[in-house]
């Protein structure tokens, strides 16, 4: 990613709508200090005065729902319901935050000989949040409600395809009594990001989206001796031991492979098979992807929607075709429909080898590789053998068969019998190069905290 500037681009069309300068080099230390300034006063709120903005935040998103999920449509390409879906979970989030946040923040006593101990929970200062256009509300209330609760004020630089929606999240912050300061979008450069990062004022920077991007911001937190989180790409197996009934299977698979046609960093994407069960599902999965038509994400009846920008499309397209250029078998798709804008095929690809850039990469959009294998361990082989380690789903109707094959699997997060999911009372993260912290429940709580020891003898 370089210095492209912050644009609404419409991947259903390719038009560009609106573009929007960026802050001035000049100004990044003001707007640090306008935060942290801000942060005086926040931190001191009482926190069930916190708790009210952040509840009053979850009310403005259900009601703002469909405005939110039309801009969310127009900027990347989501398809209408679940650009609304996003903002009802999202609404979730900051209402279970409201709820639950300040029990957690409660004091923490521990047993000593004599006197008093007891851990309490403060917040740190202003943190930097950078995050992805995939879910452009949902990444961001991981970061803003803990926190706010907390008493940390945040810094976001969202995605540059995805300005107006950053804009609108700020806006609605505003009207939800969120004060200046403790929470601003800006329009940052990349080349811009040390700066905040290094400033003094800044206690902690995270960031969703790719390893490559993670990389380069984790460095500089080291660099600048400030804490980071990161939540980053993956490339989940699904591992299918039998299934008695295949039907389910494979739609909960077509389901997890295909929603935000196919960008998410939970989505499955390796469909791992046991050899007795692999022909019926494959045959279930390939009918399922030929009836996912490219078509305008704003018409509710649309299946497949655009990818986000022509640029993605061009990278996704050129994955599935080094991939069939090496000699794998192409069962659904492959390549791109005729009509402008950005979309892609729904594809399913077999006979993948490890030379593919399919096997070893993260595909970003529509298309599933099907693996078939004759025993556990070989299953759980291939299932480790990948440099993510973000989530992972096993079925079985053996439900302990499922949890024992689980528990050698590699990964921040596992579901029996479920594609993966997200919900605001379950931690969210990774192991290995999918990053490492996580982001909500109680443990997204505590981050970015002061956990400090207050000892009285
Ligand atoms: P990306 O290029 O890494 O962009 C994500 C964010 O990082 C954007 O705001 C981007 O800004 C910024 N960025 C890019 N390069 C940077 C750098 N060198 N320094 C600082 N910031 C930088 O990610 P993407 O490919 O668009 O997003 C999809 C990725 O996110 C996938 O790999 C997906 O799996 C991952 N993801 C992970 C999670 C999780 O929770 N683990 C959740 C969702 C997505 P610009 O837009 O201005 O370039």
């Amino acid at each position: 990613a370089g210095d492209r500037p912050y644009a609404t681009i419409d991947p259903a069309t390719g038009r560009t709508e609106q573009e929007f300068p960026f802050l001035d080099t000049a100004e990044v230390d003001g707007v640090v200090e306008r935060a942290h300034a801000a942060f005086a006063e926040w931190r001191r709120r009482p926190v069930a005065e916190r708790a009210a903005v952040v509840g009053r935040i979850g009310e403005l998103m259900r009601e703002r729902r469909d405005d939110l999920g039309a801009l969310i449509t127009k900027e990347m390409g989501k398809r209408i319901q679940e650009a609304t879906g996003e903002a009802m979970l999202v609404s979730m989030i900051f209402d279970w935050y409201a709820q639950k946040g300040p029990g957690f923040l409660e004091p923490k006593p521990i047993d000593v000989m004599e006197g008093e101990a007891v851990v309490v929970n403060e917040p740190v200062g202003v943190l930097l949040a950078i995050e992805p256009w995939n879910f452009p509300l949902y990444q961001v209330a991981r970061v803003v409600a803990p926190n706010l609760v907390l008493g940390n004020v945040v810094l976001l630089k969202h995605a540059e395809n995805n300005p107006l929606t950053a804009l609108a999240i700020e806006q609605l912050f505003r009207d939800a009594g969120v004060p200046e300061g403790v929470y601003t979008n800006l329009f940052l450069r990349i080349s811009d990001v040390e700066q905040v990062i290094a400033h003094p004022h800044v206690q902690g920077v995270t960031l969703t989206g790719s390893a490559r991007a993670g990389s380069s911001v984790a460095s500089l937190a080291g660099k600048h001796l400030k804490k980071s989180v990161l939540e980053l790409g993956g490339s989940d197996p699904f591992i299918v031991l039998d299934a008695p009934d295949v039907s389910k299977t494979v739609q909960a698979a077509t389901m997890s492979r295909t929603l935000n046609t196919g960008q998410a960093c939970i989505a499955a994407k390796r469909f791992i098979v046991m050899d007795d069960v692999y022909d019926e599902f494959v045959s279930g999965l390939t009918e399922a992807f030929r009836g996912l038509q490219p078509g305008d994400p704003a018409d509710p009846a649309t299946t497949l929607g655009p990818l986000s920008s022509e640029r993605a499309a061009q990278d996704y397209t050129a994955q599935v075709q080094d991939a069939i250029d090496k000699g794998a078998t192409v069962l659904v798709g492959g390549g791109r429909p005729d009509r402008e804008g950005a979309y892609v095929n729904a594809t399913l690809l077999a006979d993948v080898t490890p030379e593919m850039r399919a096997y070893r990469e993260e595909l970003f959009g529509p298309a599933a590789v099907v693996y078939r294998v004759s025993s556990e361990d070989e299953a759980v082989e291939l299932a480790n053998d990948t440099e993510f380690g973000l989530s992972a789903s096993v079925f079985s109707a053996d439900v302990e068969r499922a949890r024992a094959v689980a528990d050698r699997v590699e990964s921040g997060m596992v579901w029996i019998n479920s594609p993966s999911g997200t919900s605001p009372e379950l931690p969210f993260g990774g192991v290995k190069r999918s990053g490492y912290g996580r982001e909500l429940s109680e443990l997204g709580m505590f981050e970015f905290a002061n956990q400090r020891l207050v000892r009285t003898v």
